[in-house]
């Protein structure tokens, strides 16, 4: 019997019951306290990236690949921060509010250039590559594959995030809160630091920043990747 993959299940979610969940997740409306326990972790995610471009304090014009870009709130501070970003997500719902909020923030300055797409097939070359709190709907095998085709987009540098397996127990336990019943439900999937960093080597990265958000429902380790100097190769 055919089964339907995870990308399906994944668009079919963010195009429906999904985009209504994360839209006020990520928004400033009134939610439940769980919902507002990962509204404000999912934001220290965002800070830390933010916090990590302000310190190299040389974004302007440079180009930021956001790819599974959501509603948008990585892409937006950064356009307006000065970045030429390209946001991009699989669910035309979650770009099509993307678009809304960055008219509503920047009017028509420097508006990232949003499109619906799978991230495996972007094309183009983008001085940095960010995919946030992405990875967690996809097992290792297929993240992995991710992180080496969004690798090959990048000239400088890979940012991403995951949810570590170290958390797995209390996190599992939580997901059911954010997907509650069978009809609601994707899957959420860990991943092993040791997994995700092997994969950035494979593809010429070293890990430069890490970063850590924890609260009481969501849980996500960030990693900056840069290339691996000129004749240096990972350990095997
Ligand atoms: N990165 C955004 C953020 O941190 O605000 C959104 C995170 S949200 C949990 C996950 C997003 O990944 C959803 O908007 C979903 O549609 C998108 N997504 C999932 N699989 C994708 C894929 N294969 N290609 C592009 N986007 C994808």
């Amino acid at each position: 019997m055919a089964t339907i993959d995870d990308k399906t299940i994944v668009q079919n979610y963010f195009n429906a019951e999904g985009f209504d969940r994360w839209r006020r997740i990520y928004g400033g409306g009134e939610v439940n306290k769980v919902q507002l326990d990962i509204r404000e972790g999912h934001q220290q995610t965002v800070d830390t990236v933010l916090g990590w471009f302000r310190a190299d304090n040389n974004l302007e014009g440079r180009t930021i690949c956001d790819a599974g870009c959501g509603v948008g709130s990585l892409s937006i501070p950064l356009a307006q921060m000065g970045a030429k970003v390209s946001g991009s997500d699989i669910s035309a719902k979650m770009v099509g509010e993307a678009e809304d909020r960055a008219k509503q923030a920047l009017g028509e300055a420097n508006l990232p250039q949003f499109s619906v797409q799978d991230l495996e097939q972007l094309s183009g070359q983008y001085d940095t590559v960010v995919c946030l709190d992405v990875l967690i709907h996809y097992p290792q095998e297929k993240a992995a594959e991710m992180i080496k085709h969004l690798s090959s987009l990048a000239t400088n540098r890979v940012i991403l995030s995951f949810a570590p397996k170290t958390v797995a127990y209390t996190l599992l336990k939580k997901v059911g809160d954010f997907f509650p019943g069978p009809s609601k439900a994707t899957r959420a999937y860990l991943h092993r630091e040791q997994d995700v960093v092997a994969a950035l080597q494979a593809a010429g990265w070293q890990v430069e920043r890490t970063g850590m958000t924890k609260t009481s429902f969501y849980f996500s380790r960030i990693l900056e990747a840069k290339r691996l100097p000129e004749g240096v190769t990972a350990p095997a």
